[in-house]
């Protein structure tokens, strides 16, 4: 396979076909040419002359005027009864293209051509070198796309990689040729602006970016066309940090303080952010284990009958207790559940510890179980309560599931579907905090709710508050129209209570009624004798006795 050619002193005598075709010329055209010909450079043929039988490197010319990189070996040989010497050729293009794949790779990545984070490491060093010897400031600017997870559930893989790819081209189509953008991992990228005079320029940078990927088509049926969200966090040297680790970890910062605060917008790193978010990570981290570690556990409040003061159920109330942190309220870490998605987990766990809780019940008392946007509008929500009651054996009028408004004007039609799959398995519906959302009477006509729960702020001095009272009043005559009982939250006074109880208010919750406590707390209600299940239980606290025993 090697290129062959035997020489007599400088001329060619003969040559093989391999040789030939590297040179692009007939063998016969060969006979009679000089080596210096094909090797033009003298020092290569000085050198092959000086050590026979020693590999080497040089350039083959070609008819074409191209030159190849060859190995080559010059040996003595007897050729025709005379020596003469022989020199083995063999192409080195293949093997140095190889050669440069291989590094490519180990620069690049793959999937989009882009330098990897080996190639970003290098090349920041050098650019914050650059940057510390001059007047001039450099960004780092960490860019994220938005769902991107979404993309690979809905469409699949290969439907991802397609949008990388064509987000890698667009944002470098928005890079001076100095510029770099790498990809570090999954659907981060970084990019590095140099010699910049101030930060305001990347912010600039940024937004051409987004809007880069943005453009396109919200339509398109390919990745490459597609409108693309995206997240970008920026950081910047020297006024940020010097230290290329750190400011890299800033920029990822202030990119996970962006998607917080509603992605597709870019923030510069803040020095608040730092323990803010590094607060908000761990948190996140522990609430992922809070399940696997029991950390969660549920306190119950009594709803209560007026004026009789009849327990008439529970609401379950989720506590954490966070590992070496103490408890957690959940005003705290509900919303974060949200937003990750943890609140389906956590949201079933509580489902199942209510009703099997409620189960053991020897008094037929409602459990209320508070649920969120999240899991009503989550397809398998009716199935998993559906076996929830099935696997506790809680009969389904004992359960109340308490939900807010805003869960249900996200998506309406889908969240009344819901709803009335509810609804059809005997589990009975709550508005929550009625009054702090839309208070929408359509939504009230609308949806199948049982019951409503007047929000704690209206009933907070509701006997003095003239314009509370006529809101609560009003909420209570709409009721009677509507044919739904009223629950007042957070009654905390003697006096809030009367008031309640002077206009008719069916039931009430709130610390003067009983705080959230372990279920244990409550046992005379939840116990009693067998024959008395099934009526509720009398216990002798109306209003005036409440109002005695609270002052
Ligand atoms: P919520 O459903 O309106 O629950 C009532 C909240 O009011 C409870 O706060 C309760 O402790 C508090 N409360 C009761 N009586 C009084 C009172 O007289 N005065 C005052 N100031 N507060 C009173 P908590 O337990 O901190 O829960 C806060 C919110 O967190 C709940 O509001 C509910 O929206 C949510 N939450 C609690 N547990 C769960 C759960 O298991 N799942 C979901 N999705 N949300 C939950
Ligand atoms: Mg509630
Ligand atoms: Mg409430």
């Amino acid at each position: 396979m090697e290129g062959l050619l035997v020489c007599d002193g400088q001329t060619i005598v003969t040559v093989n076909d391999s040789f030939a075709a590297l040179v692009g010329l007939a063998a016969s055209e060969l006979v009679g040419a000089q080596v210096r010909q094909f090797l033009p450079d003298e020092g290569t043929r000085l050198r092959l002359l000086d050590s026979p039988n020693r590999a080497l490197e040089g350039d083959l010319l070609t008819r074409d005027g191209s030159r190849n990189p060859v190995e080559l070996i010059m040996r003595q040989v007897d050729f025709a009864g005379k020596p003469h010497r022989a020199i083995a050729v063999r192409d080195l293009r293949a093997r140095n293209s190889a050669e440069q794949h291989i590094r490519f790779l180990a620069h690049h990545d793959s999937l989009t051509g882009l330098p990897n984070r080996s190639s970003f490491n290098k090349r920041l060093d050098q650019e914050i070198e650059l940057a510390m010897s001059s007047e001039r400031k450099l960004a780092i600017l960490c860019l994220d796309i938005d769902r991107f997870k979404e993309v690979n559930d809905l469409f699949g893989h290969a439907a991802g990689d397609k949008m990388l790819q064509s987000v890698a081209a667009r944002i470098a189509s928005t890079l001076d040729r100095d510029q770099m953008v790498a990809r570090l991992s999954g659907d981060e990228f970084a990019i590095i602006l140099s010699g910049l005079s101030n930060p305001a320029a990347a912010g600039r940078a940024a937004e051409i970016i987004m809007e880069t990927l943005r453009a396109g088509s919200d339509r398109a049926a390919e990745a490459d066309d597609a409108s693309i969200s995206s997240s970008i966090g920026i950081a910047v040297c020297p006024d940020d940090a010097t230290d290329p680790h750190v400011l890299l970890t800033h920029a990822d910062t202030a990119l996970y303080r962006a998607k917080n605060e509603g992605r597709g917008i870019y923030r510069f790193f803040e020095a608040s952010m730092g323990a803010a978010v590094r607060e908000r990570r761990l948190l996140e981290h522990d609430l992922r284990q809070a399940i696997a570690r029991q950390e969660l556990r549920l306190v119950y409040q009594p709803l209560r009958e007026i004026p009789s003061g009849n327990a008439v159920g529970f609401e379950a109330l989720v506590r954490w207790r966070r590992q070496a942190r103490g408890d957690v309220e959940p005003s705290e870490f509900i919303p974060i559940a949200e937003e990750t998605g943890l609140i389906l987990p956590i949201g079933e766990w509580v489902l199942r510890e209510a009703c099997r809780v409620a189960a053991t019940w020897k008094q037929p008392l409602t459990v209320a179980v508070n649920v969120s946007p999240v899991q009503i509008h989550n397809a398998n929500f009716a199935h998993l309560l559906h076996e929830i009651l099935f696997q506790t054996g809680l009969p389904p009028h004992r359960l109340e599931l308490e939900v807010t408004e805003t869960a249900l004007v996200r998506d309406l039609n889908r969240a009344l579907e819901t709803l009335r799959r509810i609804k059809m398995l005997g589990v009975r519906i709550a508005m929550d905090d009625f009054g702090t959302g839309y208070s929408s009477l359509s939504n009230l006509r609308a949806f199948p709710f049982d019951k409503i729960k007047i929000d704690r702020s209206f009933i907070k001095s509701v006997n003095v508050n003239g314009q509370a009272a006529a809101i609560v009043r009003s909420v209570l005559g709409l009721s009677r129209a509507l044919g739904l009982p009223v629950l007042a939250e957070g009654v905390e006074t003697a006096a809030e209570l009367e008031f309640l109880e002077r206009e008719n208010c069916h039931q009430g919750q709130g610390f003067l009624l009983g705080r959230p406590a372990d279920i244990e707390t409550f046992n005379e209600l939840i116990e009693g004798d067998a024959a008395a299940a099934d009526r509720p239980v009398v216990i002798p606290a109306n209003a005036k006795a409440l109002a005695l025993a609270a002052s």
